[in-house]
């Protein structure tokens, strides 16, 4: 290519960016009708002299795009760095293993030398093992790793480390706090997690709505989550941004640890490798090998998926499904009810919708670990019919599960599919509590509303609040299961705050142009009139004459009638040709375009940086009844069971030091 080929390329994409921008505020492929500007309303027409850029093609993109498949980067500075992991102000139980790395940046790895302290409240403390890895995952990097280091005893610690080299030199100290759970008193045989991803409040209070009524401004009744024994609020920001992905949310949740976007039970290391970061040990991995406790994960989301995965998977990128499975496969981390959707990375490649690279075929590699298997809503009811088994995997779809409009209320042929006979969760969540009763030292049960989070990217209110209602619904089963007992704890929250707001009421059959003019607010918002006439505690219609009016705190250039689509659409899909989210032509066609708050590229809405709410019942359920940190969420559970995790590290390897001089001459290349 020419120069000024490549000028003529470049000016060409900067005025279609031009025209891209003044779609965005009028509307697609001549569909918008008006555009608001001001108080004064500006006929299309009139304005359509400038030429019109329409995008020769767009392509959906995934809501989690810029998460998922972001790009694992080296943190890179000017000098020598050393940097100390887990990081300052961690917090463990006494005996939970976990990898302690220090990382040597901007080093000659030929000439450096790391030293690594260990001290606690009364000196050094002889922690160090005999053997640490040694890597160098760039040219000026050094890495030192202990392999599951723990901490003996409760009290505070201190990690010092010094770098030297011909480059330079650096040091870095961290504190970390380490407890005892109490084990006297009351406490949890059981532990019952419930997990609406992206429930802001604005889904609970609009599936109390939708579900329960309310007359005069009384609610008629109040959700199952409404009515655990204690509320609290959790803070949901991670290590490395105040706004979460709900990765590395729900393995806070499961380690105590935070993390940073796109990473699970490992501390973001300087290798791009997803499995090369440090690891801390899982919620599965403790209560397994601690207490030989039996592991659920039930969820309408892939099985991969990064919530049900943060249960027991460690890796620095959570779009690494196969790794994942392969993880699930591993005895320390396996779950022993594992449901969901995601069949597609168990498939042998050659089958259709198979992820995999290779033919093996994971459906049966569980099966030969003794899981019993469904594959639809039929075949769960006879597995359990058959007898209770004592493992149990069920993979309903390809991808996620279908949402709960689609799957129940108004099944669509062409949405559905392949796979018309999905279970919901209440019908999972009964099912994995009849597996998991057969272990008498207990039991973790992840209950994942996945697509309440998956609605609200696309801005789809109805959706959120219908599976939010279903997650509910499997909250009444746990109650149901725990209520004549004494020794399971409940716990419902979210990983992360969404866009998602209730303004007031949406009248379709009210005057008024353009559609906006029939959003109701304060009095005009009255009251809307679902009807839920077989009583399932679902709306029979999703889209009655009056209905809720979403509003969305960002978002990008999309149309907006703000009635409920009987099929869901994506609000903006990505032109190519710029790699800018342009307002999909095809969802509400005539309606304005609302002008978008959100950078350029981002399709869908954004999860949001707000705390959430979190309640609990059962023995040590008191605990949840403030303002947590995401992480002490973890700790909470573990000090319900009374757990006192065993430290079998110390039991393993002798020569402990408490100051070490690792030389990096013996470094080798990490993977
Ligand atoms: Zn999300």
């Amino acid at each position: 290519m020419s120069d000024t080929q490549s000028t003529a390329d470049e000016n060409n994409s900067q005025e279609r960016r031009g025209f891209f921008t003044r779609r965005g505020l009028l509307g697609t492929g001549g569909l918008a009708t008006a555009v608001v500007f001001g108080k004064g309303l500006v006929d299309a027409s009139a304005a359509s002299a400038a030429p019109a850029y329409v995008p020769a093609q767009l392509n959906a993109k995934d809501a989690h795009y810029s998460t998922t498949f972001r790009r694992i980067t080296r943190s890179t500075g000017t000098g020598s760095a050393v940097k100390v992991l887990p990081l300052d102000r961690a917090k463990f139980q006494v005996g939970s293993t976990f990898d302690l790395r220090v990382e040597a940046t901007g080093v000659d790895p030929e000439t450096t030398r790391i030293v690594i302290r260990v001290s606690d409240g009364s000196g050094p403390a002889p922690l160090l093992g005999p053997a640490p890895v040694r890597t160098s995952s760039a040219p000026d990097s050094v890495e030192v790793t202990y392999r599951d280091f723990v901490y003996p005893a409760a009290g505070t610690f201190t990690i010092a480390a010094a770098v030297s080299s011909s480059a330079g030199s650096a040091s870095q100290e961290v504190t970390h706090e380490v407890v005892l759970a109490d084990a006297s008193g009351e406490t949890a045989k059981n532990v019952i997690f419930f997990l609406g991803d992206g429930m802001g409040q604005a889904a609970i209070t609009g599936a109390r709505i939708l579900s329960k009524g309310i007359t005069e401004g009384k609610y008629d009744a109040f959700l199952e989550m409404d009515t655990l024994d204690f509320r609290g609020n959790v803070t949901t920001s991670g290590s490395d941004s105040i706004a979460t992905d709900s990765a590395n949310s729900m393995s806070a949740y499961m380690t105590g640890h935070k993390t940073a976007v796109n990473a699970m039970g490992v501390y973001p290391g300087n290798s791009e490798d997803p499995t090369a970061s440090p690891r801390v040990e899982t919620m599965a991995e403790v209560l397994k090998r601690s207490r030989g406790m039996s592991i659920g994960i039930v969820t309408t989301a892939e099985i991969q998926d990064a919530t049900p995965a943060a249960v027991f998977a460690h890796t620095r990128r959570r779009s690494e499904y196969l790794d994942i499975m392969e993880q699930a496969l591993t005895p320390e981390q396996m779950p022993d009810v594992y449901m969901g959707g995601g069949r597609a990375s168990l498939l042998p490649q050659s089958q259709k919708g198979s992820r995999r690279t290779d033919e093996r075929n994971l459906i049966e590699e569980f099966k030969d670990k003794g899981f019993a298997y469904a594959g639809t809503r039929t075949e769960l009811s006879a597995v359990m019919a058959a007898g209770t088994p004592d493992k149990l995997l069920g993979t309903f779809h390809n991808g996620n599960l279908n949402v709960y409009i689609d799957r129940r209320i108004t099944p669509d042929p062409a949405v559905l599919g392949e796979f018309p006979d999905q279970p919901g969760l209440v019908e999972m969540t009964r099912a994995a509590l009849k597996v998991l009763e057969k272990n008498d030292k207990g039991f973790f049960l992840m209950v994942e509303g996945a697509s309440i989070d998956k609605s609200e990217h696309p801005l789809d209110g109805p959706r959120a609040v219908y599976d939010t209602i279903e997650l509910d619904q499997a909250v009444a089963v746990a109650k149901e299961w725990a209520k004549d007992r004494d020794d399971t704890l409940i716990v419902v929250t979210a990983d992360h705050n969404h866009a998602m707001s209730i303004a007031g009421t949406h009248t379709l059959s009210r005057e008024g142009s353009p559609a906006r003019q029939q959003n109701g607010v304060y009095a005009d918002a009255g009251f809307p009139t679902y009807v839920d006439a077989d009583g399932d505690g679902f709306p029979d219609d999703p889209n009655p004459d009056v209905q809720l009016f979403f509003g969305w705190s960002n978002h990008p250039d999309h149309p907006d009638d703000f009635a409920h689509n009987p099929v869901l659409a994506q609000p903006a899909l990505e032109d190519p040709a710029t790699e800018q989210a342009f307002p999909n032509p095809n969802r509400d066609p005539g309606a304005v375009v609302q002008i978008g708050n959100l950078p350029l590229e981002e399709t869908n809405c954004v999860h949001t940086v707000e705390d959430v709410f979190i309640g609990a019942s059962g023995p040590g359920a008191q605990r949840f009844a403030k303002l947590l940190d995401n992480t002490e969420v973890f700790h909470n559970v573990i000090a319900a069971l009374g757990l006192q995790i065993p430290t079998y590290s110390l039991r393993s390897s002798g020569g402990k030091v408490a100051e070490a001089e690792v030389a990096a001459t013996e470094a080798t290349p990490a993977g």
